[in-house]
């Protein structure tokens, strides 16, 4: 099963481009985002981050684009026009293949007809239509603003304007949600036909209005998250979704491309205020404050908060995090080969927890069963302290 497209001459190359604003702050939300779009800041933004791009883009002459993705934010909301704009601009300055996965997120209350045409004209062929759950009084409850009759109609625009790769966001766990509210709109949701959906318990961040104010929500359990988990899995996985990640789950091979090359230590490039890159071995991290962008942008000043060299046992680490998030899993000759590092270390812990259910062995390669993603954070870990002790093939020789 490949999961990533290797171009035989050139490397692949993810694009991702932050859209920070919204029109209005979801009570959950940690994602970089402002509320006030006036035109000033809107015309600041969209000239920082075309330069941005004008300036990177020279830098990856050995890269073809394989995936873009606008995320946010709420990327409708910022409008088509800035949207197609960026996106001419990318083409200009990146070789991006004909195929290229083209995503942009969406929220029910910003999708038109006019938008989606304009959109879909310009090439962008996937949408990821943020919907969250069927109950109007909860999605009012965390923030959102809109209702479910209002996703429902945006899911059907898009469909009308031409796009055959959608998916929706969901979350359970959220306050006043039963495990049978949970499975409706589930059920509500599938009658869609989305060929892709991810599905995000919800996480208290601090910061945010509801982890501050988190006594006067009725918030779900952790055991009650679990039951709404495993049921997800099992209702996606009747209906022909196929999980590939903890949270996400696709129907005819529609798995995000984009999302893979986080998973499966792909290189990708981010434009825009608190977008992350991981490019020619360093990984960095625009700063998270528009002003600061925009003019380090103008200026020729800093923009980047985080800039890391990756050492390659930290890589080899980082290998057993994201890898167990997919089903792809892990494998022994792949890690060796890799990193030469033994792998036994890791496969007694891989057996250890093979008797309680929480990984399999599937065609010579290691992964985590439903209930062991439930607890992927511990065994990932135990995978990690393993790691650390074992020895290295390179210092043998
Ligand atoms: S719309 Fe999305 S990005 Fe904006 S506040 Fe809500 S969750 Fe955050």
């Amino acid at each position: 099963m490949a999961f990533l497209t290797i171009n035989k001459n050139k490397t692949p190359l993810g694009i991702y481009v932050h859209v920070p604003f919204c029109k209005s702050k979801c009570q959950y939300c940690d994602f970089y985002s402002r509320c006030n779009l006036d035109e000033r800041t809107r015309d600041g933004y969209l000239k920082a981050v075309c330069d941005h791009i004008r300036e990177a883009g020279p830098l990856a002459p050995g890269y073809r684009v394989d995936s873009i993705y606008f995320g946010g934010g709420t990327p409708s909301y910022f409008g088509a026009e800035g949207l197609a704009t960026i996106l001419t601009d990318i083409r200009r300055c990146f070789d991006v293949a004909g195929d290229a996965e083209i995503t942009f997120e969406a929220n029910p209350d910003s999708v038109s007809d006019a938008l989606l045409k304009r959109l879909r004209a310009e090439g962008f062929n996937r949408v990821s239509l943020g919907i969250q759950c069927d109950d109007d009084e909860i999605l009012q409850r965390i923030g959102r603003v809109h209702t479910f009759a209002q996703a429902v109609d945006a899911f059907q625009r898009i469909r009308q304007a031409g796009f055959k790769n959608v998916s929706v966001d969901l979350m359970y766990g959220l306050p006043g949600q039963s495990l049978v509210m949970w499975q409706d709109t589930l059920e509500n949701v599938l009658r869609l036909r989305p060929e892709h959906v991810s599905c995000y318990g919800l996480t208290l961040y601090p910061g945010t209005p509801m982890y501050e104010k988190q006594d006067q929500y009725a918030i779900a359990s952790d055991d009650a998250q679990a039951d709404m988990y495993l049921s997800a899995v099992d209702i996606l996985q009747r209906n022909g979704y196929h999980q590939y990640e903890i949270s996400n789950f696709a129907k005819g091979g529609k798995r995000s491309k984009h999302n893979l090359k986080y998973w499966m230590g792909g290189e990708y490039l981010g434009f825009g205020p608190s977008a992350a890159s991981d490019f020619a071995g360093k990984r960095f991290k625009v700063v998270s404050h528009l002003n600061t962008y925009i003019r380090g942008i103008a200026e020729g000043g800093q923009i980047l908060e985080e800039v890391e060299e990756i050492p390659f046992r930290e890589r080899a680490g980082e290998y057993l995090m994201l890898r167990m998030r997919t089903t792809y899993g892990i494998s022994k000759e792949e890690y060796e080969k890799k990193y030469l590092l033994d792998f036994a270390p890791l496969q007694q812990v891989l057996e250890q927890n093979q008797r309680y259910g929480l990984t399999r062995f599937v065609n010579d390669r290691w992964q985590l069963t439903p209930e062991g993603f439930l607890v992927s954070n511990r065994i990932i870990e135990d995978l990690q302290l393993a790691q650390e002790g074992s020895e290295s093939f390179a210092r043998r020789r």
